[in-house]
């Protein structure tokens, strides 16, 4: 029977957190993954007791077998959500409940054991209050990192009968350092993501690590980010490693590739379409290829583009390079649609914005 964790979280107090200066001073500027919070929290899962041992206590390594086995076949999870400080002192999280149901659906596709929502909930509820003195002051944010992996030590290929799930934090500030206004993109016609049928719509480690060849690609040429065409045709756009993408043309409607099994379902995109929506704007979930593209960038029917995540935000593409050289966007600067949208969008999370769609999470 599975546990579905009412009664709370056992507390293990921390001998030694980080001391208020100390701790000041990293988050002063804390760049982007590399300040982690003093605490954790880890759920253990088996086959015979479900969800149990739900703890919050000092972060620390893990203790794994050697044949535990994500360590082998990769069989592992992860979600990424924020916390914030609103101007009037509120700490909040944006949408926890739309990151519990894809860590859900993602555990359903890598055949892991699905964790309650509820459960996911308190868990980012839990890790943020106690280390809410993490989250940074102005434009920074508390990046939460919930994840799952498969610790049972055993060699055979089924699904482990033993799971981890642990979640930490990190202070963060801009994911792009420099405070870029616009990033440059790498159009990769050689590797893909994802393909039908395999695992693009579920955030696994698995599809970072067959992403980081071509993100290498990218960066020997002097690019940010990868964006991805489809692998049956090579012809589409889909998305960048880690990010969504959006095209703005010259009457003010968005399109943006559509869901369907090798897009990751960004919790960003769906904001941004609706949002948008709401603006009068159309938004069309609809394919676009790469020569349309081309050929709206030729006419001055495409005007802008953005790629966006929850780390990353909204990040305006000034530049996509392919093997033939270079195509600027609109005039290569941040797009006037995309910077508005971004300003509505970090507004209704700040607590700026009338927050009309119910979407901020309040934590006691
Ligand atoms: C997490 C992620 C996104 C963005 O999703 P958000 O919910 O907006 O943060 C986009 N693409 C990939 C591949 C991702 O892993």
């Amino acid at each position: 029977m599975t546990n579905h964790g009412s009664q709370g979280f056992r507390k293990v107090a921390h001998p030694s957190p980080m001391p208020d200066p100390e701790r000041i001073e990293l988050i002063r500027n804390p760049g982007f993954g590399r300040a982690f919070s003093d605490h954790m929290v880890t759920i253990t899962w088996t086959a015979d007791r479900g969800w149990h041992e739900m703890t919050i206590g000092p972060r620390g390594p893990l203790s794994l077998s050697p044949a535990a086995a994500v360590l082998h076949y990769a069989q592992e999870i992860f979600e990424g959500l924020k916390a914030y400080r609103t101007s009037s002192g509120e700490i909040t999280l944006f949408r926890p409940d739309m990151n519990a149901r894809r860590f859900a659906l993602s555990a359903e596709r890598l055949a892991m054991p699905a964790l309650p929502d509820n459960l996911f909930i308190e868990s980012v509820e839990a890790l943020t209050s106690i280390d809410r003195a993490w989250i940074p002051d102005g434009e920074g944010s508390l990046y939460l990192r919930p994840f799952m992996i498969a610790t049972e030590p055993f060699l055979g290929v089924r699904p482990a009968a033993e799971y981890l799930y642990v979640v930490i934090a990190s202070a963060v500030g801009p994911y792009f350092s420099g405070g870029k206004s616009t990033i440059t993109v790498w159009v990769s016609e050689d590797y893909t993501r994802a393909a039908k049928g395999g695992t693009g719509a579920a955030k696994c480690g698995g599809n970072y690590a067959a992403s980081l060849t071509a993100q290498a690609v990218a960066s020997a040429e002097g690019c940010d980010q990868v964006l991805f065409l489809d692998s049956a045709e090579h012809r589409w756009i889909e998305e960048l490693g880690g990010m969504n993408i959006f095209l703005v043309f010259e009457d003010g409607s968005l399109q943006t590739p559509p869901i369907g099994g090798t897009i990751l379902p960004g919790i960003t995109r769906d904001s941004l379409i609706r949002l948008a929506r709401e603006e009068g704007r159309v938004v069309r979930e609809e394919p676009y290829a790469f020569d349309q593209l081309k050929a709206d960038v030729a006419s001055g029917r495409l005007r802008e583009a953005f790629a966006c995540g929850t780390a990353a935000v909204i990040s305006p593409i000034g530049k996509l390079k392919t093997t033939d050289g270079p195509i600027v966007i609109g005039d290569g600067n941040a797009g006037e649609v995309s910077l508005a949208l971004k300003r509505k969008l970090v507004g209704i999370q700040r607590g700026d914005v009338p927050d009309s769609f119910g979407w901020l999470h309040k934590i006691a």
